[in-house]
This record gives structure tokens, C-alpha cells and sequence, in this order.
């Protein structure tokens, strides 16, 4: 009888941690380095004329401190204060905690291919690929019964029409200056579609500022309440390609903010509110601050496969920084993202394991 009572007990305990989560948003930022999230701002860089461009001031006033941690709450202040304390990040190497690309280019394209069908294929060796042959766990949802229609996609680069294959999954996949979403339109949605094709254009037609992105995704996270959504934010890597550390950093600290934002809506409405699981990471890593190479990745450039991930899910066990050897690698997002919802992805193509240790 004590038995059958415990068992029964284990048994509801396994079925509401499976039943908790019903809801994902994934968010991306192009080539964040792990040294700025678990170290903030890097002083050499800094002080470097080349890359703060005559503004250091500002630099060390916003973002410097005497510790590590100290400069790491300033630059990504929720990062360290709310997924510290109540869930898990992992890819502090400073603790041997490693997590790299399994694809052996170390840029966008196939990391973010990496990141959405776990499997690191050699044959997506470029940022202008023909659109993804295989099925992303997203487009997996997709077809799922409970999901179906549900599942959207913001990105600031255009490629991601590509990447997540827009045309075969018929995930809405808005991307750099697409302005086309589900109809019927906020009025609130309307005026991010507008202010985005009147904004400055740095990047011409291949990249929109994030601000952009990320109110066109918050704007379709209230309206039309989807259960699967990725953001994939971009300025962090472009401000790090044209070597402005002090751009590059606030593009940082901003994604933090707007992570904050999320995270307080979702908590908010009862749609998402302890049902909603949170993953953050990045495509590819850079160079280390010394020889300039920070600026730069792809595999010529020494451990620009250096990355790190973070998740916040209702159930998971409060690890903080994880401060264990292990090694994890990029092609085991995609089947992770797929059990913290209760799925488990298959496609054709292989897919890796879940990093099994977040669920312990
Ligand atoms: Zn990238």
C-alpha cells in the first residue's frame, strides 16, 4: 500500500513537471563571447584606441568594476541576478565548463542550422545557403497536433528565412525587414512595421537593428499568443565586426534588458506564467581579446567555437553558474528545446542527445 501510494506520488511529481512547461521562447544573440557574459567588459579591449574610438569614458563608467562578477552583473544585470539565482548557465570555461560549436565553421549560418536541428552537417558551409534541407525543431513543433500554428520566428538577419526554411515549414518567419506576419494586425504591430521601414539602415537589406525585432516579436507574443517563439537578436555581432567594443556592449546589456521584459510579460499572463521555459544562446563564438582577434570568428580564428547557454524553465533545479566539468556541444539544443516542452524531436537527418544534465 506505502508503496503504491509513493510510486503514485512519483508518478504525479514526473507527470506535472512534464505538464508544467507548455511554452518556449528561444532567444539568440549573434556571437556573444561567454568572456563578456561571465566576465563583462574586458579592460585590454577598452583600452584599446582602435575599438573604443575615443569614448573609453563611457565604457568604464557604464561597465567597469574591480571583479569579474562585478562587471558581469553591470553588463547583463537580469542574466545575474534572476537565471543566476533561479536556474542554469553553462560555459564558464574559467570553471571548465565547456559548450562549442560541433560544426567545424564557427559562423552564422550553420550554427544557428546547428542550434535548430541538432546536427552539425558539414554541407551548410555558408551564410548565403540555399534554404535548410532539413527539418528544424521548430518546424517539428510545427506539425505537432497541440502546436501547430503556434510556432514563430523574429530575426533581425534576413537569412533566417533560409535557415528556418520558411517556405516548406510555414512557420511565419519574420526576418530583417519582412514586414509581413499573421494577419490582422495589432495597431501596435502596425507602427513597428512602419518604424522599420523608415529606420536607418546600417546593414542595408540584410540586417535591421534589434530594437525592431524585438518589438515586432513582443508585439505577436501578445496578440496572437504562440506557444513556440525564437528571437534571434544580430547587433552584438555586427558591432563586434566593426570593432566597436562600447556598441557591442550595450547591444549586450539592451538584449539583457529586453530578456528582463520577456520575462516579466510571461510571468504576467496566465497563458505563460509558470509555464514557460526560457533558452539563450548564442551561433558561434570569437577571438580572444588578444591580437585584435575579438572581432572576428569563423575557423581561422583560434576558439571562435567557444559558446554558452542558458535556460529557465519552472521545475528545473536551481544550478546557478555551473561550475562542473562537462562538455556540451551546439547540435544538442535543438532535442533539449524539444524535451523541456515534453517532445521529443525526430526528423530524418540525425539528431544529437539533450544535454540531459540540465534535467537532473
Ligand atoms: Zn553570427
Amino acid at each position: 500500500m506505502r508503496i503504491i501510494f509513493i510510486i503514485a506520488l512519483f508518478v504525479a511529481a514526473l507527470h506535472t513537471t512534464a505538464q508544467k512547461i507548455e511554452n518556449i521562447i528561444i532567444v539568440t544573440t549573434d556571437g556573444l563571447r561567454w568572456q563578456e557574459v561571465y566576465g563583462g567588459m574586458d579592460s585590454a579591449i577598452a583600452n584599446n584606441k582602435k575599438f573604443h574610438r575615443g569614448d573609453s569614458a563611457y565604457i568604464f563608467k557604464q561597465y567597469w568594476a574591480v571583479t569579474a562578477e562585478e562587471r558581469r552583473n553591470k553588463l547583463m544585470p537580469f542574466m545575474w541576478s534572476t537565471v543566476a539565482a533561479k536556474w542554469q548557465l553553462y560555459g564558464n570555461r574559467k570553471y571548465n565548463n565547456y559548450v562549442n560549436n560541433a560544426n567545424p565553421y564557427w559562423f552564422s549560418y550553420p550554427g544557428y542550422s546547428e542550434i535548430m536541428t541538432g546536427y552539425a552537417d558539414t554541407a551548410i558551409n555558408s551564410n548565403s545557403y540555399k534554404p535548410n534541407p532539413h527539418v528544424t525543431v521548430l518546424e517539428f513543433f510545427n506539425q505537432q497536433q497541440q502546436l501547430k500554428g503556434k510556432v514563430a520566428a523574429f530575426s533581425a538577419w534576413e537569412a533566417f528565412n533560409r535557415i528556418l526554411n520558411e517556405e516548406r515549414s510555414g512557420i511565419p518567419v519574420v526576418a530583417a525587414f519582412d514586414t509581413a506576419a499573421v494577419s490582422a494586425l495589432s495597431i501596435e504591430q502596425q507602427l513597428v512595421n512602419k518604424m522599420l521601414s523608415d529606420s536607418y539602415k546600417p546593414w542595408h537589406q540584410d540586417e535591421c537593428l534589434d530594437v525592431f525585432t524585438h518589438y515586432a516579436a513582443m508585439a505577436h507574443l501578445k496578440a496572437k499568443k504562440p506557444k513556440v517563439l525564437y528571437i534571434a537578436y544580430g547587433e552584438t555581432d555586427e558591432w563586434a565586426h566593426a570593432g566597436q567594443y562600447r556598441s557591442y556592449l550595450d547591444a549586450a546589456h539592451q538584449v539583457d534588458a529586453w530578456l528582463q521584459q520577456l520575462w516579466n510579460y510571461v510571468q504576467s499572463d496566465p497563458q505563460y506564467k509558470n509555464k514557460t521555459a526560457l533558452f539563450i544562446t548564442t551561433d558561434h563564438g570569437r577571438g580572444d581579446a588578444v591580437k585584435t582577434e575579438w572581432t572576428s570568428h569563423g575557423n581561422s580564428i583560434k576558439d571562435a567555437s567557444q559558446i554558452w547557454f542558458a535556460v529557465m524553465a519552472p521545475g528545473l533545479t536551481a544550478k546557478g553558474e555551473v561550475k562542473t566539468a562537462q562538455q556540451f556541444y551546439q547540435q544538442q539544443f535543438a532535442q533539449t528545446i524539444a524535451q523541456l516542452v515534453g517532445y521529443t524531436y525526430t526528423a530524418k537527418h540525425p539528431v544529437a542527445a539533450a544535454a540531459a544534465e540540465i534535467f537532473k
